[in-house]
């Protein structure tokens, strides 16, 4: 899932200044599951915000909605109608949903409410943890399923750093260095070899370092082109 935490209600009472009839809108998908910005989050943001412009004297106005994905158009569509008649709306929605939403409804202004963190996953309730960075080019088969790209502060491709002690990151004593915990797999599925294996340079042109991507599959494709 997109894991993200909701911005400093100063800071959005910042962004939002100019404006006086607003829609915080939340998202019903990876937000809601990460507790950061679902409809309850939206509730209780819309009511802070009011509670703190009644303590100001200011006379706006915040009002909850959801949208189940922002970052997808056909869920937008079936929600644009509840969006007329606001000034601005805050998505509660991670940076891909803002960005969605500017990008289908042009005529409207969306600002971000979240602050976009990384893909990851629920360690335990309140703990979450990144392990993808999306770099194109998965090499999870070699390493027994974890990402030495996102994982080890250094995307070291071929064992650990000099900086590895006790099974910790150098940058933390409480990070497990990644290469320890491929290590660690490696002995248990009697695979330690691999190990001495190198892998060459990635091609990080497959990243986000080769300029912004787009999958096109042509076997599924509707070229809605003339609908964007
Ligand atoms: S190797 Fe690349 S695609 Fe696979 S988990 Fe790591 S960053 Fe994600
Ligand atoms: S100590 Fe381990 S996780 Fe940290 S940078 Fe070095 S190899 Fe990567």
């Amino acid at each position: 899932m997109i894991v993200g935490d909701r911005k400093p209600l100063a800071e959005i009472a910042e962004m939002l200044e100019p404006f006086q009839k607003v829609c915080v809108l939340g998202c019903g998908t990876c937000v809601t599951v990460c507790l950061s910005g679902g409809e309850k989050e939206a509730a209780e943001t819309a009511a802070a915000l009011n509670l703190l412009m009644q303590k100001e004297g200011k006379t706006k106005e915040f009002s909850p909605g959801v949208i189940l994905r922002q970052c997808e158009y056909e869920y937008i569509d079936d929600y644009a109608a509840n969006l007329e008649g606001y000034d601005v709306i805050l998505s509660l929605a991670c940076g891909v949903g803002v960005q969605t939403m500017n990008s289908r409804l042009p005529e409207k202004i969306i600002l971000p409410g979240l602050n976009t963190r990384f893909m990851g996953y629920p360690l335990e309730q309140g703990v979450w943890q990144e392990n993808c960075l999306g770099c194109g080019d998965c090499v999870l088969d070699l390493t027994m399923g974890i990402c030495p790209i996102t994982r080890c502060s250094k995307s070291m491709l071929n064992g650990p750093c000099g900086g590895s002690q006790e099974g910790k990151c150098e940058i933390s004593k409480e990070l497990d260095c990644a290469w320890q915990l491929i290590y660690d797999r490696l002995i248990k599925f009697n695979a330690v070899e691999r190990m001495e294996a190198v892998q060459p340079p990635k091609d990080w042109s497959t990243s986000h370092h080769g300029g912004p991507r787009t999958i096109v599959r042509e076997d599924v494709r509707v070229d809605n082109r003339e609908q964007t």
